[in-house]
Parts: structure tokens; C-alpha cells; sequence
């Protein structure tokens, strides 16, 4: 066969034709191809609609995170990830908090931003104005767009206007605040903005260009709050750790990128589960944390209460549906829904904020603790050392070689000190 990826006709094909075409392409085994082949919980002909040149499923481990009790509720969350350990951390963060009464939530109204980018407007600070004034015609413009939306309670129901600096002079951008209820929204806002485009021109007397949903969703953001008490986290000194570990992210991009990811294995493990786009609240979280702080920062807080417990809390966009995308289609994501037991996006994004939180926690923790065991272990075998007679350089190879071995022992002290002497 001629191996091209020249493949102009290449979407016309059924999957196994395309997947028959790769197999020689790649000389894949009857084994590989099968594996591409196997559908799972969904039928070929959904999975051909969902994207493009399907040729297979790719299939994820879905675990339960247990323990998590939200605003008095308790709460099986399923999540779908590659990554061991995530769904066990986060479980145990869920039972530490769940002795401090849980997580609790509040989230604002789903309102996306969709953006119209307005270029060569003579008078832009005029523009903008004039944009004000016609709002209540822009609205119901937008609105007619979604009936369904409209009455469902959701619909765009603001209008802001801003005039930038850019690399190409200033530019109007005006923003269509839209309540997306239930859905996501992209598609929602995106048909809203670009229907409110030759509108806008003829108010502006400039020339509409982007007409596009935003995912830095600063108007939909869902908050978790959750006491970790100090008896639970093994006693005050993991409570400073834990939030010396989240000064370090506070005061350094390095640490806090990784910081932040930590909290999005949580938060997209379970986006993921409910069939939505992981990509959009990603990107969403990360811009975030840096239009939150002026500079990119962590999207938890943590402090101590009174009695010297641990209180974390976290803020972040959540753009994510109960309806639209593939919430409906993807029969494990509708299941996963259900699990969770959410009736509306708004309580799906508390529960992820929830996760997130508990996450982020768990990873301080871990951090944290064992840098502290070490440091006991590292003492306490400096001791041990020192009680079998090692002198001098002997104590410091005696402590490492026990520290590595995870055992600090008189007998192992004893024995490795023979073994030391015995090298020299
Ligand atoms: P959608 O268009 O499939 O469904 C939304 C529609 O459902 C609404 O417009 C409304 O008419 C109707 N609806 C029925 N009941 C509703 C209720 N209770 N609440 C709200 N709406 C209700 O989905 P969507 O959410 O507009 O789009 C989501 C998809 O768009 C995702 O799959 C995402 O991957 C994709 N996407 C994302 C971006 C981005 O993030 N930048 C851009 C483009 C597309």
C-alpha cells in the first residue's frame, strides 16, 4: 500500500474502513486493532458523531472518591483519570474534612462572557457609550437567538464594553453576559455574539472581527470551604507545614503552577467523568489565578481558625453543563451525573470546587508530612547512630543508609556500622 496521510476523502469512510487504513498504515496487530475498536459503553455510531475521522474509542479508569460530604450531603464522586493515586488522595482529604462537618459551597449565577472584537472604530472611547446606550436592543437581539435558553430563566442579560490597547491600536471589545443555566454555553454565547455583530457595527461605525465565548469565566465561580481539624492532621506543626507548603505557591510561579494542577486532577477528573470540556475549565482555572491575583497565584487560600485547625478555601470559573456537549451522549458521563446526584451545573460546579479543594489538601498534606517524617527520621537516627558508637563520618553514612532503608533501628544501626568498618 502507498503510506500516505494524504487523505482528502478520508471523512467519508466508515470507522472500520479508517481503522483498516491505519492498521496498515502502522502495521498494527489484530490485538492493537481491536483494542482501537471496542466501543465500551457507547455505540460506533454516536462515538462517529461526537468528532471527526473516528476510528476507535480511548478508554479511562473511572474511580469513586468516598468520604466527601458537601453542604451536609454526602456525595460518591466519580472520576475519570489516568493518574494513580488522585482518586485515594482525594478521598482521604474528603474523610479529614468530613470531621470538621464537610465541605461547604455557594456559587454565582452561570454566567458566561461571550466577546465581539470591534477594530478601526474612529471615536472608540464614544464607541463605548454609544454600546451602553443601545443594551436593551443588543439583549433582546442576543436573546432571540435561544428561546430554549430565554425560557429556562438563562438568556444574555448584561452588556459590557471595554476599550483596549493593542499591538494594533485600540480596539473595542464588547462582552455579552450570558446565563447559561444548565449548559455549558459555548455554543449558546457564540451563535448570541455573532448574531449581535452587524449591530454592533452600525452602532459603532467600526468593523466586527472575533465573535467568541471566553473561558476565563470570572461571573461563574463556584467556592469550597472546608475545616481540616489539627487532632485529624496529626496536630498543629502539619497545620503550619500545610500552609508554609501554600506560602511557597503564593510567592513563586514555579511551585504554583504545579500547585494548580494539583487541584485540576481533582477538578478534571470529574469534568471529564460527566462527558465535559476539560480544556475549557482549564483554561478557565489558570487564567483565573492570575486575573485574581494580578500575577499567576494559587487558586486555594488556607489559615488557621482559633483553636489552631486548618481552613482551606478555594475560588475558581467553572464552565461546565448538565445538558449540551457530550453530558447526554457519552452513557457513562450520564451515569456519572447521576452518581453525583446534581440536579443543575451550578451544584456540578460546587461539587468540583469541593474536589478541588480536598485535592489541593491532600497533596499539601502529603508534601508536607513527609518532608516532616523525614526530618524526624533523619533525627531520630542521628540518635540511634550515635547510641551503636558510630563516630564522625560513620553517623552520617549510618543515617543515610537507614533513612533510605525506611528503618531506624538499634539491630539494622548495629549491623550497618559492621558492615562500614568492615568497607574501610
Ligand atoms: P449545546 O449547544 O449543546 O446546548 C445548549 C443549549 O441547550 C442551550 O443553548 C439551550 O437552547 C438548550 N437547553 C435546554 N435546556 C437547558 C437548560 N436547562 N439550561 C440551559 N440550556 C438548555 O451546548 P453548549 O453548552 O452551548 O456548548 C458546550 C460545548 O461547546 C462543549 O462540548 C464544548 O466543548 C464546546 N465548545 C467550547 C468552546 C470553548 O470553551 N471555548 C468553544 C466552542 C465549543
Amino acid at each position: 500500500m502507498d503510506r500516505t496521510s494524504e487523505l482528502s476523502g478520508f471523512y467519508k469512510l466508515t470507522p472500520e474502513e479508517r481503522l483498516q487504513y491505519v492498521k496498515e498504515f502502522a502495521g498494527l496487530t489484530e490485538e492493537e486493532t481491536e483494542a482501537i475498536a471496542a466501543t465500551g459503553s457507547m455505540k460506533i455510531d454516536d462515538v462517529n458523531r461526537m468528532i471527526e475521522n473516528v476510528i476507535g474509542t480511548f478508554e479511562l479508569p473511572l474511580g469513586i472518591a468516598t468520604h466527601f460530604r458537601i453542604n451536609g450531603e454526602d456525595k460518591l464522586i466519580p472520576m475519570a483519570i489516568e493518574e494513580p493515586s488522585v482518586v485515594a488522595a482525594a478521598s482521604k482529604a474528603a474523610k479529614i474534612a468530613r470531621a470538621g462537618g464537610g465541605f461547604y459551597t455557594t456559587s454565582t449565577d452561570p454566567i458566561m462572557i461571550g466577546q465581539v472584537q470591534i477594530v478601526d472604530v474612529p471615536d472608540p472611547q464614544s464607541a463605548r457609550f454609544k454600546v451602553l446606550e443601545k443594551k436593551e436592543e443588543i439583549l433582546k437581539l442576543a436573546n432571540e437567538q435561544d428561546p430554549v435558553l430565554v425560557k429556562f430563566g438563562g438568556g444574555a442579560k448584561d452588556v459590557e464594553v471595554r476599550v483596549i490597547d493593542s499591538p494594533k491600536g485600540p480596539m473595542v471589545i464588547v462582552h455579552l453576559l450570558v446565563d447559561c443555566r444548565d449548559a455549558m454555553g459555548a455554543n449558546a454565547v457564540n451563535t448570541m455574539a455573532e448574531a449581535v455583530g452587524p449591530l454592533l457595527e452600525r452602532i459603532t461605525g467600526g468593523r466586527v472581527y472575533l465573535r467568541i465565548i471566553s473561558n476565563l469565566a470570572v461571573y461563574r465561580l463556584a467556592r469550597a470551604r472546608a475545616t481540616f481539624p489539627k487532632e485529624e492532621l496529626g496536630g498543629e506543626d502539619v497545620v503550619d507545614a500545610v500552609i508554609e507548603a501554600w506560602a511557597f505557591a503564593a510567592a513563586d510561579p514555579f511551585r504554583c503552577a504545579t500547585h494548580n494542577k494539583g487541584i485540576m486532577n481533582g477538578v478534571s477528573a470529574v469534568v471529564r467523568a460527566t462527558g465535559n470540556d476539560t480544556r475549557a475549565v482549564e483554561a478557565g482555572a489558570h487564567s483565573y489565578a492570575y486575573y485574581k491575583h494580578g500575577h499567576y497565584g494559587p487558586l486555594t487560600y488556607y489559615e488557621k481558625d482559633s483553636q489552631g485547625n486548618l481552613v482551606g478555601t478555594i475560588e475558581l470559573p467553572v464552565a461546565v453543563g448538565t445538558i449540551g456537549g457530550a453530558t447526554k451522549v457519552h452513557p457513562v458521563a450520564r451515569a456519572s451525573l447521576k452518581i453525583l446526584g446534581v440536579k443543575s451545573a451550578k451544584e456540578l460546579g460546587e461539587v468540583l470546587a469541593a474536589v478541588g479543594l480536598a485535592q489541593n489538601f491532600a497533596a499539601l498534606r502529603a508534601l508536607a508530612t513527609e518532608g516532616i517524617q523525614r526530618g524526624h527520621m533523619a533525627l531520630h537516627a542521628r540518635n540511634i547512630a550515635a547510641m551503636v558508637g558510630a563516630k564522625g563520618e560513620e553517623i552520617d553514612i549510618l543515617v543515610q543508609r537507614m533513612v533510605e532503608m525506611k528503618k531506624v533501628r538499634m539491630d539494622i544501626a548495629e549491623q550497618l556500622l559492621k558492615e562500614i568498618r568492615g568497607e574501610k
